[in-house]
């Protein structure tokens, strides 16, 4: 039994443990008496208030909810050169008019982006395809960084591109600007050039020569790659990962495919059930632990996540894993004709003909967005702790809420934690880690430690503190 509090302590019990526990009998001198207690998960009197604490541990835990939102992204064109399968609602002919920000809109953006209180802001460029209006980027980035000379901010720059038009100038710039660059690679060619299409039918071997000239600009680990998981890839999990091993990189993010974005004929082609994703997920991550065991650090991200939120006094500022939930909150979407949405997964649904989750515009003040009837629908369903079904669930510590996703599958933000693909997914992930922990090995432990805590292995001496 998995017992868990506010804080994000927790032990696990035997069944006969539990019971003595909720029936008021575990009493002093119980072997696990000093044990809970010392874990805040027993109190011998009724208290009615935290202790400093437990409320300084509640507030290390929440320190994003004061912030507002800190990420911002920025959709600079809608053109793309791509047709992938997930993404046809998202996307313009790379020759399509109408479909660029304008540079006001731009700089009404990056008003909205200071008027967060948020001492760290990221600002991200989405597409479509941004290198196509590199131009743009370049006049962001630069009025950006002249704002921020008054307002003195920890200012990054993040870009999600296929890399195939950055030039080598364009490239200079990323690396003397701080742009981190993030790519896509659904996999070796034959299945990335399936799910992503491009005139000459060549995205892989374009990607994999662009990452190459961004490796010899910026550095051999500047740029981050993600693979969309659609049917094919489930088929073999140990093929993605050494794919990703052979291109250099040092972790993958396994996520199931987003259900916006694509037509429901194409999701029932390249979809699939949340089981198979995780069926996927386990053989993969035992593969990648079977990896760290024999001494080649590889992480794989997602699960890094899950762990430092159940393993240390943090949150990782995952926006996806929030509670209150990064939606409107945390992050905020410029779409290219100035509309503002609070989440990308918000943006797609717009264009699919769901208005309600249309924040305003760019030149609306930003109390004027975060008060819009959008948010305030969407706050409803953003803080775990007080939703049907959550607010009774062990991992509630450690999850998050997804205010967006229910509206979009259920109807309203509060959703039907029985029925959610959401809940389905955690559930399942944190049950298989908790079980991973209670019976590891040493070597599992010190994996997970160090992905949990961002070290190298070799910086875990002792895979202790884990409850066994
Ligand atoms: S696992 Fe499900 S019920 Fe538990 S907190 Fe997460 S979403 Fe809520």
């Amino acid at each position: 039994m998995l017992v868990t509090n506010d804080f994000g302590d927790y032990a696990v019990l035997s069944a006969a443990e539990h019971e003595a526990l909720t029936a008021d009998a575990l009493l002093l001198g119980h072997p696990r008496h000093a044990d809970l207690e010392a874990r805040a998960l027993l109190h011998d009197t009724p208290r009615e208030h935290w202790s400093d604490l437990e409320s300084a541990a509640y507030a290390t835990r929440k320190s994003f909810a004061l912030d507002g939102p800190s990420l911002h992204i920025f959709v600079v064109t809608l053109r793309c050169d791509h047709s992938c399968q997930y993404c046809q609602v998202s996307r313009a002919a790379v020759d399509a008019a109408g479909f660029d920000m304008s540079l006001d809109d731009a700089y009404a953006a990056l008003d909205r982006v200071f008027e967060a209180p948020a001492p760290a802001l990221t600002i991200e460029f989405q597409g479509g395809e941004p290198a196509l209006r590199f131009d743009l980027v370049r006049a962001i980035v630069e009025r950006a960084q002249a704002l921020n000379e008054t307002h003195d901010r920890k200012l990054s720059f993040a870009m999600v591109s296929t890399l195939h038009h950055l030039s080598d100038d364009d490239l200079a710039y990323c690396r003397d600007h701080e742009i981190r660059l993030s790519t896509s690679i659904d996999g070796p060619a034959e299945w990335h050039d399936a799910n992503r299409p491009n005139p000459g039918r060549d995205s892989w071997a374009r990607t994999l020569h662009a990452l190459a000239r961004a490796r010899a600009v910026l550095g051999d680990h500047a740029v981050s790659a993600l693979p969309t998981l659609t049917r094919r890839a489930l088929s073999d999990p140990k093929l993605l990962v050494d794919h990703y091993r052979d291109l250099g990189f040092p972790s993958i993010f396994l996520r199931p495919i987003s259900p916006y974005g694509f037509a429901l004929k194409t999701r029932r082609a390249i979809g699939y059930e949340m089981s198979d994703f995780l069926a996927f997920y386990e053989a993969a991550l035992d593969y990648i632990l079977e990896l760290n065991a024999s001494g080649e650090p590889f992480e794989e991200t997602y699960t890094a996540i899950l762990l430092r939120h159940m393993l240390t006094p943090f949150h990782s500022g995952y926006m996806d894993l929030r509670s209150p939930a990064g939606a409107g909150l945390g992050v905020l979407v410029y779409d290219y004709d100035g509309r503002v949405y609070p989440a990308d997964e918000a943006r797609m649904a717009a264009r699919t003909g769901d208005d309600r989750f249309a924040m305003g515009r760019v030149t609306d003040a930003l109390d004027t967005l975060m008060s819009s009837p959008a948010v305030r629908w969407l706050a409803t369903g953003s803080v775990a702790e007080t939703l049907p079904g959550c607010s009774e669930c062990a991992f509630v510590p450690f999850c998050g809420a997804d205010p967006v996703y229910h509206a979009a599958a259920h109807g309203d933000p509060i959703g039907d934690r029985a029925n959610s693909a959401f809940c389905f997914k955690h559930k399942s992930l944190f049950t298989l880690l908790f079980n991973r922990l209670t019976d590891a090995d040493a070597s599992t432990l010190t994996t997970f430690l160090a992905w949990a805590m961002g070290k190298p292995r070799s910086d875990i001496l002792a895979p202790g503190h884990v409850d066994r």
